[in-house]
């Protein structure tokens, strides 16, 4: 039993209260707390499950936990994002967001802000490496250049 296996589900309530947590995501968050990126990765055919479901799309195995990645992918898109939702709300710099395609299979897509990076240097294809950021007291997932740290 890991560290943040223990976190009974209103602990991740309480930890993403804006997101919609369900029963097929509630241990992807659960892992997020604790600073892992877990994906379901299916036991019959080895298909990374993404997005989070509990069925395996390739060969409709129940048999599909959550198994962290490597957190290593390349840039597949990038959009920028210069004003957050609330028109009052005032960000400096650009947020980047990104798909990045995780090298645990092809089109396994996850979506993530890029960060320790000039905004000029960003390009398709740049190899990437997952790390953490916190904003307002939340743990995110985030990607930064390969070997940024
Ligand atoms: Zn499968």
């Amino acid at each position: 039993m890991t560290a943040e296996g223990e976190l009974d589900d209103f602990a991740v309530f309480d930890a993403y209260p804006d997101e919609m947590i369900d029963h097929d995501n509630i241990d992807h968050y659960r892992a997020m707390i604790g600073r892992r990126l877990v994906i379901r990765h299916c036991r019959d055919c080895g298909y990374w499950v993404y997005p989070h479901r509990p069925v395996c799309p390739e060969c409709l195995s129940w048999d599909v936990p959550f198994e962290e990645v490597s957190g290593r992918g390349r840039v597949f898109m990038e959009t920028r994002l210069h004003q957050l939702r609330d028109p009052k709300a005032q960000i400096y710099e650009p947020l980047v967001a990104a798909a990045v395609e995780l090298e645990e299979r092809e089109v396994l897509r996850y979506l993530a802000r890029i960060v320790n990076c000039d905004l000029d240097a960003i390009a398709l294809d740049m190899p990437v490496q997952l790390t953490w950021i916190e904003e307002d007291g939340i743990t995110w997932p985030a990607f930064e250049p390969a070997g940024a740290s």
